[in-house]
């Protein structure tokens, strides 16, 4: 049996937490001559991760000297780590990384920074933990607090302080991380925690949240208790979320006002992505499925648990469709915004709008061609079911799953989808609650009037 076992020790110097101290120790692992050990993810989607300083690899021969080498597989920068002899084990990792300033400029990004905040740190396992590649077995995370302020506490994604847990050691970087002054609402293995006390109620957010979450959880047939929400108070005047397994990081600012009502949906969609999925490789293939999916059931599932009324809904579904038809990258297919989306913003919104109204029309359409006994919702749980069986998953599972299941081939469809072809949403889809009618807009950057839709309470 391999064991990983992680140590993070965090130092605070002057009221902030200036450096990290991690050590790895592995068993029964090892690397031949020449071979990568490891690798660090220095940049993701164009947002820096933190550079492991000092690093050093011994085991039970000595020091083991090593090649280093970077690579940039779009949208990741990977520094990898080549072993200069055979490793023997016990193998021993140890470097250093300093948590960064939240950004200031500019758009929020994706929150994969290890970033300082009021005290204390907050970020992604990915962004400072080196990927053993297939590492797997016995896996646990210590906590040596010696170097923060009494009080200080330690939280990742997996639980409160150490960890142990056992599967592949990835599951420690597909994680949040927050240590230092740290608030949280917890119940049980569900937790709501930031740095900064925010203006405005966080026990109501996390109350929603967590009702949101056995919503959700019973929608997606899961019964692992384990989710946990980080909050970071942004610098920038934008904010928004990401989702990482069983977690996820949103940020607020100073600017916008935060209230349930307004928050509602962005927590939403963050938590779907705990659920539906295919294999994203290469970058942009299957994008459309995961965003589409956390769009359209950010919306559904809310909407029919009585979480939202059926007009505020609307206001949502409405919101989408201005923001899509308008884009005047909307044109672009799903690979190309993929390749453009981390320089141009707005086509990186493109599967987010063309995948949720691609797949409220499916619905429509499957509901159609099956009198109402199947939904898109019966093929979204069958490939999640696929996946928990160990299936790989792609595009041909989607269309294979809507043929057997709905009795349709919707390939044309998904295929002028993925080009940037123009589609209208269809009557009937997202429930049936809504009419839909064309109309026109002005083309977000350009002015020019271009067709859009209008959506109304049946
Ligand atoms: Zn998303």
């Amino acid at each position: 049996m391999s064991t990983c076992q992680i140590t993070l020790r965090p130092e605070a110097e002057g009221g902030e937490i200036t450096r990290v101290d991690v050590t790895y120790r592995l068993t029964g692992w090892a690397a031949e001559k020449g071979r990568e050990m490891f690798r660090a993810q220095l940049n993701t989607v164009s947002v820096p991760g933190a550079e492991p300083m000092g690093l050093t690899v011994e085991d039970g021969d000595g020091p083991v000297p090593f090649a280093v080498r970077e690579t940039n597989p779009y949208p990741i920068l990977y520094r990898h780590w080549d072993a200069g002899r055979d490793l023997r084990g016990p193998v021993v990792i140890r470097y250093a990384v300093l948590p960064c300033e939240r950004l200031s400029q500019g758009r929020h990004g994706p929150y994969f920074q290890l970033a300082r905040e009021n005290g204390g740190v907050s970020g992604p396992g990915l962004a400072f933990l080196v990927e053993v590649p297939e590492m797997q077995g016995d896996i646990s995370l210590r906590w040596d607090l010696t170097g923060l302020p009494r009080g200080s506490r330690a939280v990742c994604t997996w639980g409160e302080g150490d960890v142990h847990l056992s599967g592949l050691l990835e599951i420690l970087r597909q994680a949040y991380y927050a240590f230092g002054p740290v608030n949280s609402v917890t119940e049980g293995d569900f937790g709501f925690y930031w740095l900064t006390e925010p203006p405005f109620d966080v026990k109501e957010l996390a109350g929603f949240t967590k009702n949101l979450f056995g919503v959700m959880q019973r929608f997606f047939h899961d019964d692992r208790a384990v989710y946990r929400v980080f909050m970071r108070h942004d610098l920038t005047e934008s904010s928004g979320g990401t989702a990482l397994a069983r977690s996820y990081m949103f940020g607020w600012n100073d600017r916008q006002k935060v209230t349930v009502q307004e928050k509602q949906n962005l927590l939403a969609h963050e938590m779907v992505h705990n659920w539906p999925h295919l294999n994203d490789e290469p970058y942009g293939i299957t994008t459309w499925y995961s965003e589409g999916t956390a769009e359209y059931y950010s919306i559904m599932i809310p909407l029919r648990a009585g979480l939202i009324t059926p007009a505020q809904a609307l206001f949502e579904i409405q919101k989408r469709t201005d923001a899509y038809y308008t884009n005047p990258t909307r044109r672009l297919s799903n690979m190309d915004a993929a390749r453009v989306a981390w320089q141009d913003r707005r086509a990186q919104r493109l599967s987010y709008g063309r995948g949720i109204f691609f797949l409220a029309n499916t619905d429509a359409l499957i509901r159609k061609a099956t009198a109402g006994k199947y939904s898109i919702d019966d093929v979204v749980l069958d490939i999640l079911d696929q996946g928990r069986r160990g299936e790989p998953l792609g595009n041909e599972v989607f269309l294979a799953a809507v043929k057997r299941i709905g009795g349709i081939d919707v390939r044309d469809d998904w295929q002028r989808m993925c080009d940037g072809v123009p589609f209208a949403p269809l009557d009937g889809s997202f429930g049936g609650l809504f009419t839909v009618t064309e109309t026109t807009a002005v083309e977000a950057d350009t002015g020019r009037t271009v067709p859009s839709y209008a959506w109304a309470l049946r």
